[in-house]
């Protein structure tokens, strides 16, 4: 049997997503402030005095998430100082949860079934951002505080590929509940990956921002690590480079010396609470997806596409519980999603509704109109919001199937483009399509393109 080498590799994840409460998590400073340290007090500053409150919504986000991952809720909320000097950390501690994650036993599964464990899901604070400018460093406390959900892995991941494949479902959960935005807040993570060849000794690589670095740095490391000596070390990653580079020898967490933190008190999780949180959670992305494949025979790709985006998947519902969902899901998925994309907009920055493109939907399906016409319109619904049948009426838009005018039409377009007549007897095909569109553009894109098709090439035989 045939040998085929492949670099074993084994990879985790520590991932910091930022919480999008509007205050921070253990005082009341505004997290969306601009201006370098204005959004700063006593507390995120760690003056002498000053006491840390917690932030109930961060709980509440946290315990969603983890609830929505599968995590065990751990009966009580724990906080601890990990304690270390580095110029953005004012207290020389951070405030996180070591001892007793918020969350533990969770999962995320990939597309082709392979379960990753997550190990923990806890909160802590973000230090500040130290901002390297013309040759200083800058301090900028505004971040100081900021409360962040850390999600552990399991080293379950074996490939790049699944590191970002990983990062991809756990945005699509952070982004279904809600708890993230992805225009303000900043996800980060840390991977650790080992290779066989080196006896997986494991090498850190921190911060890698945005989820579509993680494969870049990872598939960087691993061709690193089968061409150099491996030492146990943190290294970091240069985006620009595209390179990673050594930061320290590995420090092992018991380092940090954490201690309990003195300042809160210990935090009873009441099941009920958790009860109403879970109440609160959507069915998520995947579960959406499989059930539209099962009870409605969407394309799977389609589903999952849609799916994707719970405003696009709520969206989607609501015209499919009216209207042929098979018909619906491919105008949702080629249509408002292709002009999403196009014009990198979220679905709440237009003006889309359900009640219109049911509406329009409707009189494609009853080939009242031609997708031609069905795409300008849906690209004005975007815009502002009107009634497509009144619209099609009123502008003379109704599709023209009948054959007697389309052949006269036909006919003066035969007449008025002889050279490409010229080229379609030539055996030119091409030029049958652009015969079309000429009569296409003559009839403002009403005139039914089968019948057109089959009458030109009736008349041109
Ligand atoms: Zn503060
Ligand atoms: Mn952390």
């Amino acid at each position: 049997m045939a040998h085929k080498f492949t670099t074993d590799a084994i990879i985790g994840l520590e991932v910091h997503v930022q919480l999008n409460t509007k205050t921070k998590l253990f005082c009341s400073c505004p997290t969306n402030v601009a201006e370098p340290n204005t959004a700063i007090c006593p507390t995120c500053l760690g003056h002498p005095g000053s006491k840390p409150v917690l932030n109930s919504k961060a709980l509440e986000f946290a315990t969603k998430l983890s609830l929505a991952l599968g995590c065990t809720i751990a009966p009580t909320a724990v906080f601890s100082r990990k304690t270390y000097f580095y110029p953005d950390l004012v207290k020389n501690y951070q405030i996180t949860q070591y001892e007793v994650p918020l969350g533990s036993h969770g999962i995320i599964i990939l597309d082709i079934g392979k379960l990753i464990r997550i190990e923990r899901v806890h909160l802590e604070e973000d230090p500040g951002a130290l901002i390297h400018e013309s040759g200083a460093t800058l301090i900028d406390y505004n971040r100081s505080g900021i409360p962040l959900c850390e999600i552990v892995t399991h080293p379950d991941m074996h490939s790049p590929a699944e590191a970002r494949e990983f990062m991809k479902k756990l945005l699509n959960i952070l982004g279904y509940l809600g708890l993230f935005d992805q225009n303000t807040c900043v996800i980060k993570a840390d991977a650790n990956v080992s290779i066989r060849e080196k006896n997986y000794e494991r090498v850190e690589i921190k911060n890698i921002t945005g989820f579509k670095e993680i494969e870049r740095a990872l598939t960087y490391e691993i061709e690193r690590q089968k061409q150099q000596d491996v030492r146990r070390e943190t290294r970091g990653w240069n985006a620009e480079k595209g390179t990673t580079y050594t930061l320290r020898l590995k420090e092992t967490e018991e380092d940090y010396g954490y201690i309990v933190e003195p300042d809160l008190p210990l935090f009873e999780i009441d099941p009920n609470w958790i009860r109403a949180i879970k109440a609160t959670i959507p069915e998520l992305a995947e579960a959406r997806a499989a059930r539209w494949v099962s009870d409605w025979k969407i394309d799977e790709t389609d589903a999952k596409i849609i799916a994707a985006n719970i405003d696009v998947a709520e969206l989607f519902e609501t015209i499919a519980k009216k209207i042929d969902p098979v018909f619906s899901s491919r105008w949702v998925r080629r249509e408002i999603l292709r002009l999403l994309n196009d014009e990198k907009k979220e679905l709440r920055e237009t003006q889309f509704r359900a009640q219109e493109l049911i509406e329009l939907f409707k009189l494609l399906i009853d080939k009242k109109i031609t997708d031609r016409i069905g795409q300008r319109i849906i690209e004005q619904l975007a815009k502002k919001q009107f009634s497509p049948a009144a619209y099609v009426k009123e502008q003379n838009l109704v599709m023209v199937a009948d054959e007697n005018t389309l052949e006269k039409i036909c006919k003066t377009i035969i007449e008025q483009n002889k050279k490409a007549v010229q080229d379609y007897k030539n055996g030119e095909e091409k030029s049958l399509m652009f015969l079309i569109g000429q009569v296409m553009k003559q009839t403002k894109g009403t005139a039914a393109p089968n019948v057109v098709k089959e009458l030109l090439k009736s008349l041109l035989a």
